[in-house]
């Protein structure tokens, strides 16, 4: 064993920053734009800078901006709705309130938002939506957002930004936090006063997911070790339509809008099916869609379920989907005259490392903000579009929140002496894809409980093997440990759940930690 050297003197003051945050999608950009210019700010993306979440957000973003026949009120109404009335009210007002301010900040920025010939935005509509809101890019808004905060970002002089740097651990200090960082092959020690996590989410603790390769919950793995609040962690989404390509794991998201826009869902018989499910048909919530499909699934015996848009003018299909026509192409698939193979997989997390209105956690110092975060704006089932704005909306007032807060600096930097082994071995192989298996067997779209107590058994032990064996500190580990973590709280909070529920619960045959027995 031995202590890490630090790559640069702390004393020279190389390292040290007054703002340090985890992540380069549009939470981590847009909270590093709104920080006071006089911060020295460092910003760490795990892999390339334009590798997350946000690069592949399709739909758009939702907001109220110069729209006179909507309203805040009618947005914080569809949000409730489709969160089942478990949103947190003040955070979902400060939320459809404040949307308008980043729209139009964003599109100051620079982001291309599509037009109307009169010139007015085009606002599209998506499932849970009572109104025409959602404003895009063709559909690819996320890479637009992403793009113009990057291009942005980077002319800022008090801005560093280091790409395939992976934060492998935080640990809070007297002074604040310590990072350690794997960069290039080399362990860096950077210190800060406050820390931002915008880490994005955990699609990849499941074996199909629409995530990006980055989504492993790092951030709210470490927060969770430092003893931060994590909230709701097992309300997550999974998104209706995606491309059913079961042979790779990141699978290939149809944007809700082309339902917006008119298509039509239906099963195996290529009958439309949602008339028999819920009253708003193809344009309901993505939980009751993906509900929908489970138990028409089970009915019919099959999991083949298709989108359908041939019935629209082939022109708008390819102007107004440019991207996902494309891709479905190279797929072998032609939108605008075959019907899409869609089905049910992992998209997005609603809960994570509980925050307040300014994005703090229950950590001093420690800020959380984007898919990574619970501001409770969600309740249990997060409506169309919301996640771009809460990146937006949280990650601003959580920049405001810092930079009043570091208008005095605090004491000199006190780094943590993280210590590693050497020589330790890589970790065991398989270890991921199991917990994956688990997750997808155990907590998909219905719960599945004897495979919930039986994965969970078998999660605590993966997770102590990962929490107490001495391994290599590489990415590898890292996201194993952060995987085994994430899988563990997940299933811990759906065994209480699925406690509660005496009907469907039988005794499960091993001893549950005692904290998830608690009520
Ligand atoms: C296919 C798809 C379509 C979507 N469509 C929409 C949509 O139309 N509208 C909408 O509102 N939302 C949409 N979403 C959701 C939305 O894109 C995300 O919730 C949002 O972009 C998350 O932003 P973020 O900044 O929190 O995280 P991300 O954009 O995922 O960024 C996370 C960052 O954290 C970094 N990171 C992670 N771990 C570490 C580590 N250990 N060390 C260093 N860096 C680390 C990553 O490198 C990355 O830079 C979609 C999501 C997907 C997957």
């Amino acid at each position: 064993m031995r202590t890490i050297p630090l790559k640069y003197g702390a004393d020279a003051d190389m390292n040290n920053y007054d703002v340090i945050i985890a992540g380069c999608g549009v939470a981590g950009l847009y909270g590093a734009y709104n920080l006071s210019r006089s911060l020295k700010v460092l910003i760490l993306s795990k892999m390339e800078l334009t590798l997350c979440n946000s690069s592949l957000a399709q739909g758009g973003i939702a907001g109220v901006y110069e729209s006179p026949e909507d309203s805040p009120e009618k947005h914080k109404q569809d949000t409730f709705v489709a969160g089942g009335f478990e949103n947190d009210p003040v955070s979902t007002d400060v939320l459809v309130n404040e949307a308008k301010i980043d729209i139009a900040k964003i599109i100051e920025l620079g982001v291309d938002f599509d037009k109307l010939p009169n010139g007015d935005y085009h606002r599209t509509l998506e499932g849970g939506h009572g109104m025409h809101r959602i404003f895009h890019h063709k559909d690819a808004t996320g890479a637009e957002i992403e793009n113009t905060l990057l291009k942005n970002v980077q002319q800022l002089e008090n801005v560093t930004i280091w790409e395939n740097a992976v934060m492998c651990d935080c640990k809070k200090t007297a002074s604040g936090f310590s990072f350690l960082v794997l960069k290039d092959g080399e362990y860096t020690v950077c210190n800060s006063r406050c820390a931002v996590f915008a880490t994005g989410g955990i699609g990849r603790v499941y074996e199909y997911t629409t995530n990006s390769a980055i989504a492993t919950g790092d951030g709210i793995t470490m927060a969770y070790n430092m003893g931060a609040e994590i909230k709701n962690l097992s309300y997550i989404q999974f998104h209706p339509t995606a491309f059913n390509n079961r042979h790779t794991r990141e699978c290939f998201l149809i944007s809700e809008a082309v339902r917006g826009e008119g298509a039509y869902l239906k099963n195996c018989d290529g009958e439309r099916f949602m008339q028999n499910y819920d009253k708003r048909l193809e344009l309901a919530p993505r939980d009751v869609v993906s509900h929908s499909i489970i138990f028409e699934s089970k009915k019919t015996g099959s999991d083949k379920f298709y989108l359908d848009i041939t019935h629209k003018d082939p022109d708008f299909i390819k102007r107004r989907f440019p991207m996902i026509y494309s891709n479905l192409l190279k797929a072998g698939y032609d939108m605008t005259t075959d019907m899409i193979p869609i089905f049910p997989c992992q998209h997005y997390l609603m809960g994570g490392i509980k925050v307040d209105t300014y994005a703090r956690t229950t950590v001093d110092g420690l800020y959380a903000c984007g898919e990574c975060s619970c501001t409770g704006v969600h309740g249990n089932n997060r409506l169309a579009s919301n996640s771009l704005l809460e990146a937006l909306v949280f990650s601003r007032r959580a920049a405001a929140d810092i930079s009043e807060k570091l208008k005095n600096r605090g004491k000199a930097f006190m780094p943590y002496d993280f210590d590693f082994c050497e020589n330790a071995p890589h970790i065991p192989s398989g270890l991921r894809t199991e917990i994956r298996k688990i997750m997808q067997t155990a907590y998909f779209v219905i719960p599945d409980i004897p495979a919930l107590f039986a994965g969970y058994e078998r999660i605590i032990h993966i997770k102590e093997i990962l929490d107490t064996g001495r391994f290599r500190i590489d990415k590898d580990y890292v996201e194993a440990r952060s995987l085994a973590t994430v899988a563990y709280i997940i299933l811990g909070e759906a065994y209480k759940i699925a406690s509660e529920n005496a009907e469907l619960t039988p005794q499960p045959a091993f001893d549950a930690p005692e904290e998830n027995k608690k009520d």
